[in-house]
């Protein structure tokens, strides 16, 4: 998303920020060898790829996998043979000697996840919510949350003790709260802040912790010592101390890294989307979580989209339309009056406005398929606004509504794509029910691979009423409207 989008997707404050302190004389890492990290140091992305940084190793990452949600933590383990990343909807992705104990992807949360620690075995984690809720999987045990207080403010990212057997939360303000065996040694709860706290850092004999601001300030507890803020970033995410604990690393997330101390120097990592944190096999420190919800919550003025049918509910779409068969599917349709949901392709649509408000006018949805019928993952970000806005701008100008969701072309998509289509509004809808035809299989057999899908699930069929002869769908309509409500099923139109 969030991709190469990270100064599109700051722009809006962060971006400010920067430029105020650009003066600051960042100093650029040399990049030399790293006796120091030979044993592993690694950045995740919004995408789930995943950097190695000096001498390290990589273990593989999820960039370019079609994503929930975007990654928002990381963590390793203490051989540095593996890591895991961890996404906002709780979802746990695990590489190299890093097992999977558990997540929370597909479980409705209360809030959605926003840090990952490891234990000091490498045989568990916790997951954290942005109200305090602790999840513990593996050989990580549950000390405590802040999930039924009431908090001033949302928890950014949770850190690990050394033992393995506690745990800091770090909220918003520099509000730091302490379970199992992680001692207080202060906080900024009550301080006034040039910019929210992004994370923490922990001394790695955990005799102390470094709190990171949103701008690279550094505030120092315990036996945590100063050796520099990254003023000068614009939007620092991660702070992991040296193994020595005499300096420590700081990273943004437009992939800027920093030294301080004894902290070996690194070549910043070339990052395609935002970077969300630091892991090293003795500590991690991810902070992108809560700044990425604030993002979305600001550019997200309307509810999402319904996106999704419930139980025996069925969404017929119409991909690659309008064409001339769309009227006679319309017809079919309002024969039997059955709602359903088309997504246009824009040269088409721009060609044929009056199919669009004929769709429109039958209480039809009306949905973005792109202006070319692209492959979205193969674009720029540029690229991809262009092919969604221009559909967008050509339905409103037909029809008088905007649409709410877009579906990929082929499918073909990643959190790339669905980041930069939420930033517009587009809420994206895949399908379930494939009956293929567009390959032409004959009525008979488009209708019976729909009714073979209808065992009560929620259905979203996949069909077209554009880019070829769609005779054999048409012929198939009734049968399929006829078979499905036989089955106790009710017709829906997405994305209202
Ligand atoms: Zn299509």
């Amino acid at each position: 998303m969030f991709g190469g989008g990270v100064g599109r997707l700051w722009a809006c404050g962060v971006l400010v920020l920067a430029a105020t302190v650009a003066g600051a004389g960042v100093a650029d890492a040399a990049a030399e060898p790293l006796g120091s990290v030979a044993s592993g140091l690694w950045t995740a992305n919004t995408a789930g790829g995943v950097i190695a940084l000096g001498g390290a190793s990589s273990h593989g990452g999820i960039a370019g996998s079609p994503l929930h949600a975007p990654v928002i933590a990381l963590a390793a383990t203490p051989t540095g043979g593996g890591y895991w990343l961890a996404a906002l909807d709780g979802g746990v992705f695990s590489f190299g000697d890093a097992h999977y104990y558990g997540g929370m992807g597909g479980v409705r949360l209360n809030q959605p996840v926003v840090g990952l620690a490891a234990t000091v075995t490498g045989r568990g984690y916790w997951l954290v919510g942005a109200d305090g809720g602790v999840f513990s999987f593996g050989d990580a045990h549950f000390y405590g949350s802040t999930g039924g207080m009431r908090l001033n403010q949302p928890v950014a990212a949770i850190v690990a003790t050394p033992t393995g057997h506690g745990y800091w939360l770090v909220a918003r303000d520099g509000g730091v709260f302490s379970f199992g065996d992680a001692h207080f040694y202060g906080s900024t709860g009550g301080m006034r802040l040039n910019a929210p706290i992004s994370t923490m850092g922990i001394e790695p004999h955990g005799r102390g912790y470094w709190l990171l601001g949103r701008d690279g300030g550094v505030f120092t507890f315990g036996a945590a010592h100063f050796y520099g803020s990254a003023l000068g970033m614009s939007l620092a995410v991660g702070l992991v101390a040296s193994r020595t604990g005499g300096g420590y690393w700081v990273v943004s997330s437009s992939d800027q890294i920093r030294a301080f101390g004894d902290a070996a120097a690194l070549a910043a990592p070339r990052a395609t989307s935002p970077v969300v944190g630091l892991a090293s096999p003795w500590a991690s420190s991810s902070g992108l979580a809560l700044p990425l919800l604030e993002y979305l919550a600001a550019h997200t003025q309307a509810p999402p989209a319904f996106s999704w049918p419930g139980p025996h509910q069925v969404a017929l779409t119409f991909d690659d339309g309008p064409s001339p068969y769309t009227l006679g599917v319309l017809a079919a349709l309002t024969q039997r009056s059955v709602p359903a949901t088309f997504f246009v392709v824009g040269y088409e649509a721009a060609a044929n406005p009056d199919l669009i408000r004929a769709e429109v006018n039958a209480g039809m949805s009306v949905e973005d398929h792109t202006r070319d019928h692209a492959d979205l993952t193969r674009l720029s970000l540029a690229g991809i606004d262009s092919e969604l806005q221009s559909t967008a701008d050509v339905i409103q100008a037909a029809s008088g509504k905007r649409p709410r969701c877009f579906r990929p072309p082929y499918g073909a998509t990643n959190s790339t794509v669905i980041g930069e289509a939420a930033r517009l509004g587009l809420t994206q809808v895949l399908w379930n029910v494939d009956p293929s035809d567009y390959t032409r299989p004959g009525t008979a057999s488009i209708v019976s691979r729909v009714l073979a899908a209808a065992n009560g699930s929620g259905l979203v069929v996949g069909i077209h009423d554009g880019g070829g002869d769609r005779s054999q769908t048409i012929a198939a309509l009734p049968a399929i409207i006829d078979g499905l409500r036989s089955r106790g099923y009710s017709f829906v139109r997405l994305c209202t």
